[in-house]
């Protein structure tokens, strides 16, 4: 398996080379025969070749088996005539990764705000309330005047079907129910259609439950009883929006981890941003980009066939859950390692089962 693995921006550097030391001692242990090439994109690619993101890495990316991206100071990047391209989209859309599956649960030895629960986000990758994927040409977001600005939201069939297999498939697996999220009530014609086909997709997966909930008394029933969900499948933004409170209920942002998976490519990105107000300090918990690249990895084995693969991601939560238990995790989450000692400390646990 060949990985492109980008730092990112902010804690990126640090969270990265965590991840990758994680990475190694998997790659030795379950002798994975892994790959892995360094990137640029963000910050450090617009200074040396004047756009955050280019046509020569995406090239490189697509030749690859899985991308690692580091998180992205996504708010710098305004003007995309000055090459401030949003990296996170730009792979997104480029390379259709149209599922971002955001799993969150609670830990034993973590205190969570709320009952234990296990559940993942499903959310729309490639369309929705952000408009910079909506258009063939410019941006969906209007000045109309100085004082008037439209920002569009495109929902089309194709993005409702495939992202609501995406979940009864994964449902599948698990507690085989699937929660509908939507705002129907008001955005009456797009996602009414995003319900329909939803339940549509449903009637294909008789064995898994369905129910539905407005994005507004979604938050709340996450709140009061996160337990009673498996699947949530949703569009862009509400996914977006679920699941870092889904993360912090599980105990912290930290924790956020994702991928984002299209037909033939995947990309693991750690769901919170680049956290400019910790970076440099080896205070950053890993684990979100850790747990990210244990998705990747297990996307990769479904895709090839390889089992060692899986075996490698499951050996991977394993010893987050066991170090989290013992304490032997960054601060955000209860124990006073740094960064890189978290991620050594993980990296050795898998060094011990070869
Ligand atoms: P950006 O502008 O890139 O989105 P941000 O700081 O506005 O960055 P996040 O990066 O999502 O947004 O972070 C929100 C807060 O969550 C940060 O201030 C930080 O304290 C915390 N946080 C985020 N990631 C981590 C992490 N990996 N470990 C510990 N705390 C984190």
């Amino acid at each position: 398996m060949k990985i492109i693995m980008i730092a990112g921006d902010g804690i990126g550097p640090e969270i990265s080379a965590a991840t990758k030391e994680v990475l190694q001692s998997a790659n030795a242990s379950f002798k994975l025969n892994l790959q892995i090439e360094d990137e640029i994109a963000g910050h450090a690619s617009l200074k040396k070749y004047g756009a955050t993101v280019t046509e020569a890495l995406l090239k490189k990316v697509k030749q690859a088996d899985g991308l690692i991206l580091g998180p992205m100071s996504t708010y710098d990047f305004k003007d995309e005539s000055k090459g401030e391209i949003n990296p996170s989209k730009f792979f997104r859309k480029s390379l259709d990764l149209y599922a971002n599956i955001r799993p969150a649960k609670t830990y034993e030895g973590l205190r969570s705000p709320v009952n234990d629960f296990d559940l993942i986000v499903v959310r729309e990758n490639t369309e929705g309330f952000y408009a910079d994927r909506n258009m063939e040409q410019g941006s969906g977001e209007i000045l109309v005047t100085p004082d008037v600005a439209i920002s569009l939201r495109r929902i089309t069939r194709q993005c409702c079907e495939r992202i609501a297999r995406t979940a009864f498939e994964l449902a599948g697996s698990r507690k085989k129910h699937v929660t509908i999220v939507h705002k129907a009530n008001v955005l009456k014609i797009a996602d009414g259609m995003f319900i329909d086909i939803c339940h549509q997709i449903g009637k294909e997966f008789p064995e898994i439950s369905i129910d539905d909930f407005i994005v507004d008394a979604m938050a709340a029933h996450l709140v009061r009883a996160p337990q009673n969900f498996d699947v949530i499948v949703t569009s862009n933004m509400f996914g977006d929006i679920l699941s870092d409170l889904t993360a912090e209920l599980s105990g912290s942002l930290g924790l956020a981890a994702s991928v984002n998976a299209g037909t033939q490519h995947a990309m693991a990105q750690a769901a919170h941003g680049s956290a400019p107000d910790i970076a440099g300090k080896n205070i950053a918990n890993p684990y979100s980009l850790i747990l990210s690249t244990a998705q990747l990895l297990e996307w990769y084995s479904h895709r090839s066939g390889k089992s060692e693969f899986v075996h490698a991601a499951k050996a991977i939560e394993d010893a987050a859950a066991s170090l989290i238990l013992s304490k032997e995790v960054t601060k955000d989450i209860g124990g006073n390692l740094g960064t890189k000692e978290a991620g050594n400390a993980l990296a050795q646990k898998l060094l011990a089962l070869r």
